[in-house]
């Protein structure tokens, strides 16, 4: 299975991403992901892509594609992956197909969770992430035990400096803008697959599911 999953910040692309990589047995790539881990590790491109994430600008093409595209030739991604947060445009879209074309693959499916900006903005506000294994809580839904701890390894919780309020209006026009284009092109070409982002994380993760086993 090759799968993409659109949606925009906020709308629990990482909780299913989560579920859909166990259950296909696929390698979950996530963009943002290997930015902060970069980020952290204070490479190169970590210092690059800082700024422009801190701002909820998209970091350049020309920096993300490299990273994806090296990532995807990685032996582990040969039999299918799942991205999660790339493409985030309609350039990077264009690179992916292409790069899939090259070597006779596609993809199979987009899953674009849908959520309104009104329940993003309050689910943004109640994200925490855990310093040392990554797990996300949200204070509304999937509370920790103990307050700023977290349940799977006990590491201090979080917030993503990138879910600010004023942060995250950007993201949303920064989403609205480059990247909610792509339903339509992932529409026209028949992968894509939208399903209610607004249900509980077990629920929309068995709309997914049987959306999946609809497609052609
Ligand atoms: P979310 O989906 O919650 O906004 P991500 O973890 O996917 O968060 O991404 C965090 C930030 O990393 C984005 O706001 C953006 O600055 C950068 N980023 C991630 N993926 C891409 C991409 N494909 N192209 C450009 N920038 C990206
Ligand atoms: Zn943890």
């Amino acid at each position: 299975m090759r799968i993409v999953l659109l949606g925009s910040p906020g709308s629990g692309k990482g909780t299913q991403a989560i579920r859909i990589k166990k259950k296909f047995g696929i390698p979950h790539i996530s963009t943002g992901d290997i930015f902060r881990d970069n980020i952290e590790r204070n490479t190169t491109i970590g210092m690059e892509a800082k700024s422009y994430i801190s701002k909820g600008l998209l970091v350049p093409d020309s920096v993300t594609i490299q990273i994806v595209e090296n990532r995807l030739a990685e032996d582990d991604c040969k039999d299918g992956f799942l991205l999660d947060g790339f493409p985030r445009n309609l350039p990077q879209a264009e690179v992916l197909d292409k790069g899939l074309e090259k070597t006779g693959k596609k993809l199979d499916a987009v899953v674009n969770l849908d959520v309104t900006d009104e329940i993003i903005i309050k689910r943004m506000a109640n994200r925490r992430i855990c310093s040392s294994c990554g797990e996300s809580y949200n204070l509304l839904f999937s509370k920790p035990a103990a307050d700023g701890i977290c349940d799977k390894c006990g590491g201090k919780l979080y917030i993503r400096e990138d879910d600010k309020p004023e942060t995250v209006v950007n993201r949303l026009s920064v989403y609205r803008n480059q990247t909610f284009p792509l339903v339509e092109y992932y529409n026209k070409k028949g992968i894509l697959i939208t399903v209610n982002g607004e249900d509980s994380a077990d629920k929309t993760f068995l709309d997914i599911l049987s959306s999946l086993e609809r497609l052609p």
